[in-house]
């Protein structure tokens, strides 16, 4: 791995600092010639989310004043960027942060019953999604009828 993977691997997520792009599986390749020029692939998240941009210039910021002379941002969209490929360590950073990663979900029963959403808060199943946008395009606000807080669920691509 060349040191610029190292450095932009590490780069905190501009909404959700608590995870890096490279927990949320959105860093695809970095490469190095021997010219010291360096190209970073990454894959957007949520075509709503305006936090590309901001990752862009974090991550050319990044390298330039590591040194590197010349970076250049490649956003490859296909295969399209899915949940899965954030980790798991990803989902329990976001957890121990207060909000239920993709995948916290339940069936309310045995029978075909809506899906909910555990709560990061005490565990219950009994909640609702009260706002279908939370404070990004990427999350939806809920509320656990059990604590009574509201929490944000990364919703599941
Ligand atoms: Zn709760």
């Amino acid at each position: 791995m060349s040191s610029a993977w190292k450095i932009v691997a590490d780069l905190p997520d501009p909404e959700l600092p608590v995870v890096t792009i490279a927990d949320l599986g959105i860093l695809r390749d970095v490469t190095e010639d021997d010219q010291g020029r360096v190209h970073v692939q990454i894959t957007p998240t949520y075509s709503g989310c305006p936090a590309m941009e901001t990752i862009s210039e974090d991550l050319v910021e990044a390298l330039l004043s590591a040194g590197y002379q010349h970076v250049d941002v490649e956003f490859v969209l296909s295969p399209a960027w899915t949940t899965d490929w954030m980790t798991e360590d990803a989902k329990q950073k976001l957890l121990a942060y207060g909000i239920a990663p993709p995948g916290a979900v339940g069936h309310g029963g045995a029978v075909a019953l809506p899906l909910s959403v555990r709560c990061p808060q005490c565990g219950s199943l009994d909640t609702r999604e009260s706002s279908r946008f939370g404070s990004t395009a990427c999350k939806s606000l809920w509320v656990c009828r059990s604590c009574h807080e509201p929490f944000d669920h990364f919703k599941a691509l």
